[in-house]
């Protein structure tokens, strides 16, 4: 699908950098960045902004979009994450050539220009504590009251700033604040801190510096720096964008529109790096990769493609205002892209021995199946057949219940790519639990068609018992079992939500020979279950296979009510 594509009509965003090209604003230039901290993994989020700011910059002629780590907290920032974002963000099949950059390469740019700040008295050194700061700052119904320090010259705020560069100060002793409006009614305004003390050992810059900018301080610098065109950033940074004004107008520099978008909310998950942290550390799920988190490593061990994930991306859209996209959308998106893509195999996840009683013992059949019957050039395969087979538990029933129409004790039912068996016989262990069940097959309907035209009401999938191949397949489902996960009782954590369901692990299932090389992140559709990825933890003496989804789709039956 283009981007000229009827059903995707242009976004505001897309509106704005169109009319921006047409009226000459930026010379004709579109320069976006991805600005990720390195506090974490991306999530689905993330590929939101991903999608919307490498694309305006492809869609556009000469356009660029920079990848760059707003590594400015040493704290929490960690070379793994850095890692991680790169792979990820090259995943999910976007370039940024040789513009990746480090907020923390512009420290010393950032240092120049808070000192220009000082000396034209818009910027001054302050020795409240934190908490004092708070105190001072006023609430949204109250004006906030001047610092007791607002007043030193610029020639001692200088000095001062220096020696709290050079490490003469503890940590939290002093800040460098703006000097704008304590009576200002937007709070961000009411003399911000732009840089604090920390001795901390940065990733990059290792102890070079002891004082760090502030987000509010350094974003805007960022793209100022880079010459970034349109300054793409999510609603909450709207009355931020005020400050950023302000410190780039009286810098003089470089200064970038900033337009703000909805933040991307999904049912049934979370995405704030704090609660994604939580999870992965106390050992709730496994590891950052875990499929049923909405990282995009997770994502992608889940069995994701990059395609699936644009077109979810690119069917929410953009717009201004803060809703929660249903988790069905995203796995419409998936089964979309799966269904063109993945080759058909046939997989026994719960498996039940069935004998076909006139079967020559020791005959083998290689029978001719499809491999995708969205995709004629992917051909054909052989697939084993013999006396002794495997099918699906669930599909049969010794007291079938009404629609009931698969397998039961004397019925028909077709075996697919093979021919129609019927149920002769079925054997118990001592408990009364079915263990194995005897058929008889119709030589004549090989292929699956009976030539005296009778009909059977279902065709089961199987795998013969001696050639399949053992493997564990984990099945999952929604992390929370609440749409919102916050949605707790007074005092409660969103932790409660967690769905203890939300992982199923079979561990004897029976996957057809044409899988002992399966690949890990090689994606399948196994026949009636849905679509299945290799897991990377998969070998040949081991196959793992994670379910990325069902076969069902509710999001297309969501959308047939809306229509209907
Ligand atoms: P957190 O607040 O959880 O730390 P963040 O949004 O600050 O996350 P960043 O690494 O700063 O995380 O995000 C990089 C970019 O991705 C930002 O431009 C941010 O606006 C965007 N982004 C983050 N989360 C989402 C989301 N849920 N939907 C759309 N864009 C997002
Ligand atoms: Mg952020």
């Amino acid at each position: 699908m283009g981007r000229n594509d009827s059903r995707f009509p242009a976004d505001f965003i897309r509106q704005i950098v169109a009319e921006d090209i047409k009226t000459n604003k930026w010379g004709g230039r579109v320069v976006t960045r991805f600005p990720p901290e390195p506090n974490g993994f991306l999530h689905i989020g993330h590929a939101k902004s991903i999608c919307l700011n490498f694309g305006i910059a492809a869609e556009n002629k000469g356009g660029l979009c920079n990848l760059r780590f707003d590594d400015t907290n040493p704290s929490k920032e960690e070379a793994e994450y850095i890692e991680s974002i790169i792979e990820d963000v090259r995943w999910l099949g976007f370039d940024w050539q040789e513009r990746l950059f480090f907020a923390s390469d512009y420290f010393e740019q950032m240092y120049d220009y808070a000192v220009q700040l000082i000396k034209a008295g818009k910027a001054y050194v302050c020795d409240l504590t934190a908490e004092e700061i708070r105190e001072y700052r006023g609430t949204l119904t109250s004006p906030g009251k001047n610092s007791p320090y607002r007043s030193r010259s610029a020639a001692e705020n200088l000095d001062l700033f220096e020696r709290m560069r050079a490490g003469e100060f503890p940590d939290g002793s002093r800040t460098l604040r703006a000097k704008i409006d304590m009576t200002s009614p937007n709070l961000n305004m009411r003399d911000p801190v732009m840089y604090r003390i920390l001795h901390a050992t940065h990733p990059r810059t290792g102890d070079k510096w002891c004082i760090y900018p502030t987000y509010d301080w350094a974003h805007g610098l960022e793209d100022s720096i880079e010459g970034i065109t349109h300054s793409i950033c999510t609603l909450e940074f709207d009355n931020h964008r005020p400050l950023y004004d302000w410190f780039l107008d009286r810098l003089g520099i470089h200064h970038p529109q900033q337009i703000e978008f909805a933040r991307l909310n999904l049912t049934y998950t979370v995405m704030s790096k704090r609660k994604l942290l939580q999870l992965v550390r106390e050992g709730l799920v496994n590891g950052w990769d875990d499929p049923r988190l909405p990282t995009i490593c997770g994502l992608r061990r889940r069995g994701y493609s990059p395609a699936s994930i644009r077109n979810f991306c690119r069917r929410i859209g953009v717009n201004k205002f803060n809703s929660t996209v249903d988790m069905a959308l995203l796995e419409h998106c998936v089964r979309e892209d799966l269904n063109r893509t993945s080759p058909r195999v046939m997989a026994v996840l719960r498996p039940l021995k069935l004998v076909i009683d006139n079967y020559p013992q020791d005959k083998v059949e290689e029978l001719e199946a499809i491999n995708n019957p969205e995709d004629t050039d992917a051909g054909t395969r052989k697939v084993p057949f013999s006396r002794e087979l495997y099918i699906e538990r669930e599909d049969f029933m010794e007291e079938p219940v009404k629609k009931f129409y698969r397998l039961a004790p004397g019925r028909e039912v077709r075996l697919r790519y093979a021919y129609f068996v019927k149920c002769t016989n079925v054997v118990k262990d001592k408990s009364g639990k079915v263990i194995e069940l005897h058929c008889t097959y119709d030589p004549a309907t090989r292929g699956g068609d009976a030539p005296d035209g009778r009909k059977v009401k279902a065709t089961l999938h199987w795998v013969s018992a001696a050639h399949s191949l053992g493997a564990e397949v984990r099945l999952y489902d929604h992390l929370f079992t609440k749409k919102n996960p916050d949605d707790v009782e007074e005092g409660g954590d969103f932790k409660s939500n967690l769905n203890p369901n939300s992982l199923e692990v079979l561990s004897s299932c029976r996957v057809e020979p044409s899988l002992g090389d399966a690949k890990p992140g090689s994606r399948y559709q196994f026949e009636r279950l849905g679509y299945f990825c290799t897991d990377h933890d998969s070998s040949e003496t081991k196959l793992i296979f994670n379910r990325t989804v069902s076969l069902r789709d509710p999001w297309a039956k969501i959308q047939k009510k809306q229509i209907s």
